[in-house]
């Protein structure tokens, strides 16, 4: 009821004021020409956690990457997708991911986003990581497929730490037939919005390599440390 009220609210509040910058306020986009260069903020920086290299990389996933510090207009524009129904973010924020995929991806054939609960979804009115992935795979010129669903609603991360993380997750999520399409041979790239610990990627990655996936890449828009 009150995830109701907030998305009538949010619409109303559209309807009435004039779009503004989610990063800085000022009135046009919903991220200005003065934020939006916020998300290419690692566009230059060497790959993230990549194949044969030491690391956090979460197993089974063969790459893991963001595009951004999570701060600033960066901070702001995933809250406001995420909170604020503000769904036309996920045009600069997937073309951010598409950017810096392309430049330190290694392989990956067929693009898909790591799954809210369906419950989630419906009270959101739309999964935003699923917003974000579908406007990469257009950038990227790579398919994209809905492969995986979040059979068990999680608690939050950020109040757990990280073995409770990677527990709080395990099994979570299911890929295969009647789940979505099938990423049976497939290299398929993960997008989120969010990367912490990566163990909802790693979890992800597990449930797509089960139902036949060659391998897991993922990426996100920002990395909380
Ligand atoms: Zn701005």
């Amino acid at each position: 009821m009150i995830d109701h009220l907030r998305r009538a609210t949010t619409r109303a509040l559209d309807a009435a004021l004039p779009a503004a910058c989610v990063g800085c306020g000022s009135e046009g986009p919903s991220l200005c020409r003065e934020c939006a260069p916020a998300l290419d903020g690692r566009l230059e920086a060497p790959a993230g956690v990549a194949i044969g290299l030491p690391g956090d990389l979460p197993a089974p996933l063969l790459q893991l990457d963001w595009c951004a510090p999570f701060s600033g207009a960066v901070r702001s524009a995933l809250h406001a997708i995420k909170y604020a129904g503000e769904q036309r973010l996920a045009e600069p924020l997937g073309a951010a991911v598409a950017r810096r995929w392309a430049r330190i991806g290694v392989g990956a054939d067929l693009v898909t986003h790591v799954p809210v609960h369906a419950a989630r979804a419906r009270t959101r009115g739309y999964d935003q990581a699923e917003l974000i992935a579908r406007v990469a795979a257009r950038h990227l010129g790579l398919p994209y497929a809905t492969l995986v669903t979040r059979e068990r609603a999680t608690i939050a991360q950020f109040d757990l730490d990280r073995s409770d993380r990677a527990a709080n997750v395990a099994g979570a999520f299911v890929a295969g037939p009647d789940r979505g399409d099938r990423p049976v041979g497939h290299w398929v790239l993960l997008v989120d919005d969010v990367v912490t610990t990566g163990a909802t990627l790693a979890a992800c990655a597990e449930a797509l390599e089960r139902a036949g996936a060659l391998g897991t890449s993922a990426i996100t828009v920002a990395r909380e440390r």
